[in-house]
């Protein structure tokens, strides 16, 4: 059986020390497989943001363990994590946090910029994904200059240009007009289904919850119903098997 993309386990997060200290997750496991689609939902200081956080190697946890391809990730180093990071997850968050002054061009190539891909491929590479997100007209313009849903398809973009397996998406849609929402959705959704991309959602958005396999909630940084434990084999596709609430899987998705 392939290991899951990432593991959770035993996820602890405390904030603070001592009397100030605040616990945001209290034990967290969890196994997101390779081509899953899964909306970490619940109310607001619920501890989302927190495991989403910890998933993605933008955090470390207080104890327990984040497992990358069933691999611990304790032990990289900065280097490593930001390679990772990189390489294989494209980020998308509320607040698009885009650079204003800048292009949409030079915000989309950012990631690559990072990477080291020579300038001449960047544009190149930052237009065909402009292209495919119906933005190729506004490469030129000022970031800032943009409306939300069209700063939102420039993050989105963004986290698509170095073709990442996963996607993690907090709040994607918590800025938008439902309709706009609605847009974004179907981008990050096509997304999932044509290119297998895996797509962590954190969500308050019900009608993009349960457009995802499964769901996962927490309250008070805990999982509500005990997690599936390990990733099916890619024969049988991702199943919500065991999870109380989870929507039943839909199709494959599996690379
Ligand atoms: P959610 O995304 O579900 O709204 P978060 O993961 O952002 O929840 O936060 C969970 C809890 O942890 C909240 O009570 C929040 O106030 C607290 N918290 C989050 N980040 C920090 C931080 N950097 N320092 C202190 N407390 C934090
Ligand atoms: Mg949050």
């Amino acid at each position: 059986m392939m290991p899951a993309v990432l593991q959770a386990q035993d996820l602890v997060k405390t904030y603070g020390t001592g009397e100030t200290g605040f616990t945001a997750l209290d034990g967290v496991n969890l196994a997101i497989g390779a081509g899953e689609s899964v909306a970490v939902v619940g109310k607001s200081g619920s501890g989302k943001s927190t495991l989403m956080h910890l998933l993605a190697l933008l955090d470390a946890p207080t104890s327990g363990s984040v497992l990358l391809h069933g691999a611990p990730t304790a032990a990289m180093t900065a280097r490593e994590l930001n390679r990772v990071r990189n390489s294989s997850f494209g980020f998308v968050f509320q607040q698009f946090f885009l650079t204003p002054g800048q292009t949409v061009l030079e915000n989309v190539v950012l990631p690559l910029k990072i990477a080291g891909v020579g300038k001449a491929d960047r544009r190149r590479r930052g237009l065909a994904v402009l292209e495919r997100l119906d933005m190729a007209e506004k490469a030129h313009s000022r970031a800032i200059d943009l409306s939300g849903g069209q700063k939102q398809r420039v993050a989105i973009a963004r986290a698509l240009v170095n073709d990442p397996a996963v996607i993690f998406a907090d709040e994607p849609t918590g800025n938008l007009d439902s309709v706009t929402g609605a847009v974004v959705q179907d981008i990050l959704f096509d997304l999932h289904r044509d290119r297998g991309i895996t797509l962590v959602v954190v969500t308050h958005d019900a009608e993009l919850a349960a457009q995802c396999e499964r769901q996962v909630h927490l309250r008070d940084g805990r999982i509500l119903q005990s997690p599936v434990p390990a990733r099916p084999g890619p024969e049988e596709g991702p199943t919500g098997a065991g999870d109380g609430v989870a929507i039943g899987a839909v199709g494959g998705g599996v690379r």
